[in-house]
């Protein structure tokens, strides 16, 4: 029972979160971080060019590329910090007790390891946006919302980078 509990809580190509599990995880972060007072970071990260993966080199290999870039998040985040598959090829993390500057650190290095990995096959990239509590927002949902606009912006702006919402 244990087992298939927990197999209902992940999700099963990457071995991340899935979005449900993340949200009911996020939630009690953020009402810690309400009582204590810490900052805490959310963060959208889609997979540029993955449909071209998908079509040019099947559907195994774009699965094998979201394993890997899953495996690159369980290797380069701390084992505190949240990591879930949002869905496709989009991904959210929440990083607790963490301000802006080290989380833009921190995915600023999870970026340079996707970009090194898939360099000389695949060619996909990782864009990303980061919203951060209690500035670019006071509830999951409005954290989603604004991480989701600085996703989109990094990706109008050229791909392969990070934008951080307003605060
Ligand atoms: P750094 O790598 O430049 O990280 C600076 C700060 O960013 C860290 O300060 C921490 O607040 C935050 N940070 C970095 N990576 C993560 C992460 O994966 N998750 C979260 N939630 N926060 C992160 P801190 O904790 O005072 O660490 C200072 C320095 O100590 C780090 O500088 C790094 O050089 C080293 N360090 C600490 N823990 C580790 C670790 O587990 N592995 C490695 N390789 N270095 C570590
Ligand atoms: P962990 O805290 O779960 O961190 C897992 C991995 O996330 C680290 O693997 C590293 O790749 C990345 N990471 C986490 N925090 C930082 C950071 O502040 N800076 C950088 N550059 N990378 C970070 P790693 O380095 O192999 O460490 C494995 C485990 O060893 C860590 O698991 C942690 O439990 C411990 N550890 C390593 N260095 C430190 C340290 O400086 N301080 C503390 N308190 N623990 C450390």
């Amino acid at each position: 029972l244990n087992l298939l509990l927990q197999f209902s809580r992940i999700d099963s190509m990457t071995g991340l979160y899935n979005l449900c599990t993340f949200k009911s995880v996020m939630e009690k972060e953020l009402a810690l971080a309400r009582r204590s007072g810490k900052p805490l970071v959310l963060i959208m990260a889609d997979l540029d060019n993955f449909k071209s993966v998908n079509d040019s080199e099947g559907h195994q290999s774009g699965d094998n590329v979201l394993r890997q870039v899953a495996q690159i998040f369980n290797d380069n985040l701390r084992e505190m910090d949240i990591a879930g598959r949002y869905g496709g090829d989009e991904f959210i993390f929440g990083l607790p007790e963490t301000d802006i500057v080290s989380a833009i650190e921190i995915t600023e290095r999870i970026r340079e390891k996707v970009e090194a990995i898939f360099c000389d096959h695949s060619a996909t990239t990782l864009s990303i946006g980061l919203a951060s509590y209690p500035g670019a927002g006071t509830s999951l949902e409005t954290l989603i919302t604004a991480a989701d606009r600085a996703l989109y912006e990094a990706k109008s702006t050229g791909k392969n980078r990070l934008k951080a919402a307003q605060s």
